[in-house]
C-alpha cells in the first residue's frame, strides 16, 4: 500500500478502509466471501500486462505461451474438481459466463445445422439471403427459466435484461403455498413453450434442486439444459451437493461464478458436454474481450485449494451453519421464504416487523450486519423496496464461525429488526425507505460483534 501511496493516496486510504470495514463487519451478503492470501497475491501479478486473445495453442498475439500454461491449469482443474468434459476458464464474469453458453448454445443448435444445409463452415460464406434467414431464426429462439421473483437471476431471459431481449422467454415460479419449485409446473410450461434452452440455478432460492428431473424436462421438450450453479458452486466442489443434486453430470452446459461460495477471484467458468466445447471454446473474441491471465492464474489456484479436504469440510460448514441460522431466526419468530434452507442462503420476509427489504437492509447495515434486500415470491414491494433480506453464510464461515456464533449472529440481526420502526410519510401511512433505529442498539450490536 506504501507504492500505491505515493501514487494516489486516496486510493489507498479506500483500499485501507475496505479492509477495515471487511474485517469489522458481519459480512453476510450470500454473493460474497473472503479468498485465501494466496488468491489474492496471485491476481496482482504481471499477466495482468499481457493480452492474449483466442484460446489455448491458438491466439492472435504472440508470446502467450505463460498465459497458455495458466489457462490450460485452470481448466484441468475445473473439469477435474467438477468430473466435467470440457472446461472454458475465461469467463471476466459470471454473466459473462452466461453470455458465452447462449452464445454457444446459439451457435451448436441455430448455426451449424444451418450451415451445414448449405454446405459452407463459415457464417461469411453465406449469400446474403441465407444469412438474412438465419438471423431471423437466431430472433426465434426461446428461453425458460426461473423467474426473478422466485429467486432466478436477471440473465435467466429477465426482459430488462439482454436475455430477455436475445430470446423470447417464459420463466418458472415457486409453488404459491411451499414457495418450493414445482418440477410438474416446470413441466407443464416446458411442454407448451417448447424452448430452446432450460436454465435452472438461482440467486435467492435456498433450496437445494433436483437437475436429473429438470434434464429429464429438457431432453422431453429438446430443449438444451443449462444451469447455472454461480451461488452454490462451492457446495458442488465441495462434494455437499451429489447425485441428482450436482448439476454437472446432467446439464449440457453448467455457468458459474469463481468468487462466490467457491472461494476465488472475481470471475466465470463455463463447463460444458463435449458436443459444445468447441463453441464454448470460440467466447473469446466472439463474447469476451481479452482474457484476464492474472485472473485465470488465480483462478487456478483457488480451483486447487477446492480439491482439498480442507475446503470440503468447508462447504459442508457453509451448509451446516445455514441450518443454524436459520433455526436460530424461526426459533425468535422470524418467517422465512420456504421455511428455511438446506444450501447456503435463507431468505428472510421481513414484513412481519413491519419493515420493507430496504429498511431491514439499512437498519442491518448501521449495526454492522452487511446483508442485501431481495425481494420474496409476488413481493407486493416490488425489486426495489421488497420484502425480504437475503443472507448467506460463506463468507463468516470462511472467517471460522461454526454453530454458537451463528446462533448468536441470529439473535443480534432478531434484535435489530425488532428495534427498528418504519418512518411515516406526511400522509401517515408506513414510509418504505425511511427508519428509526432505537439508540445505543446499533454500538450494542457492533460491541457484541466484535466478540465473536
Ligand atoms: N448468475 C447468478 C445465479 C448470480 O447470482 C450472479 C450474481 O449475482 C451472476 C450470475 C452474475 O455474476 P457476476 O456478477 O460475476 O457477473
Amino acid at each position: 500500500l506504501e507504492v500505491i501511496e505515493s501514487v494516489e493516496p486516496r486510493i489507498a486510504a479506500a483500499t485501507r478502509a475496505e479492509l477495515t470495514d471487511q474485517r469489522a463487519s458481519l459480512k453476510l451478503i450470500a454473493s460474497e466471501n473472503y479468498a485465501s492470501p494466496a488468491v489474492l497475491l496471485t491476481m496482482g501479478s504481471w499477466f495482468s500486462d499481457k493480452y492474449a486473445e483466442g484460446t489455448v495453442g491458438h491466439r492472435f498475439y504472440a508470446g502467450c505461451q505463460n498465459v497458455d500454461t495458466v489457462e490450460a491449469l485452470a481448466a484441468e482443474h475445473a473439469r477435474e474438481l467438477f468430473g466435467a468434459e470440457y472446461a472454458y476458464a475465461q469467463p471476466h464474469s459470471g454473466i459473462d459466463a452466461n453470455l458465452v453458453a447462449f452464445w454457444s448454445i446459439l451457435a451448436h443448435r441455430v448455426e451449424a445445422p444451418e450451415l451445414a444445409e448449405h454446405g459452407v463452415k463459415n457464417v461469411n460464406d453465406l449469400s446474403e439471403d441465407h444469412w438474412e434467414v438465419l438471423r431471423k431464426k437466431f430472433g426465434e429462439q426461446r428461453m425458460l427459466g426461473m423467474s426473478l421473483d422466485a429467486g432466478g437471476h436477471l440473465t435467466h431471459g429477465f426482459r430488462p435484461n439482454i436475455s430477455g431481449k436475445m430470446f423470447h422467454q417464459r420463466s418458472y415460479g415457486t409453488d404459491p403455498e411451499t414457495q418450493l419449485l414445482d418440477y410438474d409446473e416446470v413441466a407443464r410450461v416446458a411442454r407448451e413453450f417448447k424452448p430452446l434452452v432450460l436454465i435452472a440455478g438461482y440467486s435467492a432460492y435456498p433450496r437445494r434442486v433436483n437437475f436429473a428431473k429438470m434434464a429429464e424436462i429438457a431432453a422431453e421438450v429438446g430443449a438444451t439444459f443449462m444451469v447455472d450453479m454461480a451461488h452454490f458452486a462451492g457446495l458442488v466442489a465441495g462434494k455437499v451437493f451429489t447425485g441428482d443434486e450436482d448439476p454437472v453430470p446432467h446439464a449440457d452446459l453448467v455457468t458459474t461464478t469463481t468468487h462466490k461460495s467457491l472461494r476465488g477471484p472475481r470471475g466465470g467458468l463455463v463447463l460444458s458436454k463435449e458436443a459444445y466445447a468447441a463453441d464454448v471454446d470460440r467466447g473469446c473474441p466472439m463474447v469476451l474481450g481479452g482474457p484476464l491471465a492474472h485472473v485465470m492464474a488465480a483462478k487456478a489456484v483457488a480451483l486447487a485449494e477446492a480439491r482439498t479436504a480442507e475446503f470440503r469440510a468447508y462447504a459442508q460448514r457453509v451448509a451446516d451453519n445455514a441450518q443454524t441460522l436459520a433455526e436460530g431466526l424461526q426459533r425468535r419468530g422470524v418467517k422465512l421464504v420456504t421455511g428455511g434452507t438446506d444450501n447456503h442462503l435463507v431468505l428472510l420476509d421481513v414484513s412481519g416487523f413491519g419493515l420493507t427489504g430496504r429498511q431491514g437492509e439499512s437498519a442491518l447495515l448501521d449495526a454492522g450486519i452487511v446483508t442485501n434486500r431481495n425481494a420474496v415470491p409476488n413481493d407486493p414491494n416490488g425489486a426495489w423496496y421488497t420484502s425480504g433480506v437475503r443472507i448467506g453464510t460463506p463468507a463468516l464461515t470462511t472467517r471460522g464461525f461454526g454453530a454458537a456464533e451463528f446462533d448468536t449472529v441470529a439473535e443480534l440481526i432478531v434484535n435489530v429488526l425488532k428495534q427498528t420502526t418504519p418512518t411515516t410519510t406526511a400522509s401517515g401511512a408506513p414510509g418504505k425507505a425511511k427508519y428509526t433505529l432505537a439508540p445505543g442498539v446499533a454500538e450494542a450490536t457492533k460491541a457484541a460483534a466484535a466478540e465473536l
